[in-house]
């Protein structure tokens, strides 16, 4: 496994495979490697010839209040999971080799970012997504695989890549669990051992949500009530940043479940921000 640190190493590299006419995958991460980047690594790993993940905790996502500089680091231990996992090349750059000091250039996708973690984080899936298509660029892979985890990430991204006419072919994976049913995140680390063990609840109040759809409540204000409630009984010191019901693709807000609905949530535990989501198919 090679270890490229700038843009023009793994690019070159990259182009070399093509030449050979081997098939590239793609796997962007900000790295703290967990299960969940696992199954995306795998999943990319069956579908090309040639497995690059990024590892990059890409500074224009994160805003001025936000986490960057504590944002979890370790990786001597990426690489090992990497290589175990049959990555041909690991993409570790600093941020100076990413962006130049006048970088001038943005990729936005508006209408779909301005709900949800977008109405929170004004300028994240702006980084998101230019920093995603300068990883495209670069490695001009054949398939890219993201998590639905940030499942608002992938519908930008998707939107994205079909605007712009990418080529690469773009992967959704299911969110990987704990035990417990808490959604897997880099991000886990920062909770006490008391928020960890409460903070299920998050994912029992989406079950609940899907649980009364399926028994015929069909109207999301009502539903959104049901998880609010939810988490207000278990997690009383936690703040819901929003737990809202949107079409899939569009990011619309939806008010009744008459086709599958996206519930996506985000809540506040102590100083930690976590997010999930269920697909309701009614
Ligand atoms: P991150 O390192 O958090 O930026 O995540 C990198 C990729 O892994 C993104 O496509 C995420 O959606 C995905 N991912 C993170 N956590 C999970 C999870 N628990 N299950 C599935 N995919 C995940």
């Amino acid at each position: 496994m090679e270890l490229f640190n700038t843009p023009e190493s793994l690019r070159s590299a990259c182009r070399q495979w093509r030449r050979q006419g081997l098939s590239v995958a793609l796997v962007p991460t900000m790295g703290f490697l967990h299960a969940g980047h696992m199954s995306l690594i795998d999943e990319a790993r069956k579908r090309a010839d040639k497995l690059v993940i990024s590892v990059f905790v890409n500074p224009t996502q994160f805003g001025p209040n936000e986490d960057l500089d504590r944002y979890p680091r370790d990786l001597p231990r990426d690489l090992r999971l990497a290589e175990e996992h049959g990555a041909d090349a690991v993409f570790a750059p600093e941020p100076g080799a990413m962006y130049a000091a006048d970088h001038a250039t943005w990729v936005e996708v508006p209408e779909l970012a301005k709900g949800l973690c977008g109405a929170s984080r004004p300028i994240h899936f702006r980084g998101v997504c230019t920093v995603v298509l300068k990883l495209l660029n670069l490695v001009q892979p054949d398939v890219a695989v993201f998590g639905q985890k940030d499942w608002q990430q992938l519908a930008i991204l998707r939107r994205m890549a079909r605007d712009l006419d990418l080529d690469a072919q773009l992967i959704g994976m299911p969110i990987f669990r704990e035990e417990d049913g808490l959604a897997m995140s880099s991000r886990n680390v920062y909770l006490t051992e008391d928020e960890r063990a409460r903070v299920p609840a998050i994912r029992q109040g989406l079950l609940k949500a899907r649980d009364a759809a399926a028994a015929g409540q069909r109207d999301a204000g009502a539903l959104a009530l049901m998880f609010r409630a939810h988490i207000a009984d278990t997690l009383p010191d936690a703040r819901i940043d929003y737990a809202s019901f949107v079409h899939p693709d569009s990011m619309a807000p939806v008010a009744r479940l008459d086709a599958p609905t996206l519930l996506a949530v985000a809540v506040f535990i102590g100083k930690v921000r976590l997010i999930d989501n269920i697909l309701i198919e009614v």
